[in-house]
């Protein structure tokens, strides 16, 4: 089960995540990141490194979550692979203090 991009990421776009991955299966638009389900090799190498624990394997998503196995399907194949970290969102400082993180 590969792993997906939550909804932790909305309104933070940090993009740390992307130098951690061995394959290069993240892609973004101008408002979060998604997970190649195809590229992604489970490492989880990912997961410590976004500062508000959007990223999860599929299979520990709650039934609230599961939406975003698809989602990250979709729009991943839509969207360009991001290699570089980037500027995060205006506004992702104070939504990460409000997530607690
Ligand atoms: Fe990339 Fe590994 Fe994260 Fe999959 S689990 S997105 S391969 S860093």
């Amino acid at each position: 089960m590969p792993h997906v991009v939550t909804g932790n990421c909305n309104g933070c776009r940090f993009t740390d995540c992307v130098l951690t991955c061995p394959v290069a299966c993240f892609h973004g638009d101008d408002q979060r990141m998604y997970i190649d389900p195809i590229a992604c090799v489970d490492c989880a190498a990912c997961v410590p490194a976004c500062p508000v624990q959007a990223i999860s394997e599929s299979a520990d998503l709650s039934k609230d979550e599961l939406m975003w196995v698809e989602i990250n399907a979709e729009k991943s194949s839509g969207t360009p692979v991001i290699r570089t970290k980037q500027t995060p969102l205006a506004g992702a400082e104070e939504r990460r203090a409000a997530l607690g993180f």
